[in-house]
């Protein structure tokens, strides 16, 4: 199972974090050990002091492929849910500084929890999906997919035209503005179209 995860694909993020918007998918991974299902909580790691949260649609890949062609794309997903992108912040800050590679900032131990899927065909409409996300009960992330930069079709086209994408990979497709830090304690629930399907407590 493979993770595959787009960054700044929401024009309000990227401006949130000074990044400019990307004139192509920014794609990057976490290894499996990252995913989190069923609800378990997420253990704040020791190497860093700022832990963001970030708020993302996940597609599952129903298929396997390579080369696909956009129009052709939605045949290799059908399903949907939320997840959270942790990110070291400090920590990829100074990476980014030095020019090197995001893994131990994004791909760290349970990065990646992710909730229950549902079929993208039962939401009201596929084009304009609303998400979002409460810490211990507020509202602090709240995004809708038609502001994506790069729509699902472009993402796995773009995706496989460099890796094989296999049954049950997941594509977290990047995240709306509002990422903030998660402290020990908080408790974070995410929903789509109003349907929690993500619950998941810091320790
Ligand atoms: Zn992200």
């Amino acid at each position: 199972m493979k993770i595959f995860c787009i960054g700044r694909n929401y024009r309000d993020h990227a401006k949130e974090l000074n990044n400019p918007v990307p004139s192509e998918p920014m794609v990057f991974g976490k290894f499996s050990t990252a995913l989190l299902k069923g609800n378990k909580p997420f253990h704040y790691p020791e190497f860093s002091n700022e832990i963001h949260h970030e708020l993302e649609l996940v597609l599952k890949v129903k298929t396997h492929g390579k080369h696909i062609d956009p129009q052709f794309a939605r045949k290799y997903y059908d399903e949907i849910s939320v997840g959270i992108d942790f990110t070291a912040r400090d920590v990829q800050a100074k990476l980014k500084a030095k020019g090197h590679p995001w893994e131990i900032a994004k791909g760290f131990n349970g990065s990646a929890p992710c909730g229950e899927f549902v079929p993208i065909d039962s939401l009201p409409d596929r084009e304009s999906i609303n998400f979002e996300l409460l810490k211990n009960g507020d509202s602090v992330q709240k995004g809708n997919s038609s502001d994506m930069i790069f729509h699902f079709d472009t993402l796995v086209a773009h995706i496989s035209k460099y890796f094989l994408i296999s049954k049950g990979d997941l594509i977290y497709t990047g995240t709306p503005a509002g990422v903030a830090e998660v402290k020990i304690g908080d408790e974070l629930r995410a929903s789509l179209e109003g349907q929690e399907l993500l619950r998941c407590k810091v320790l």
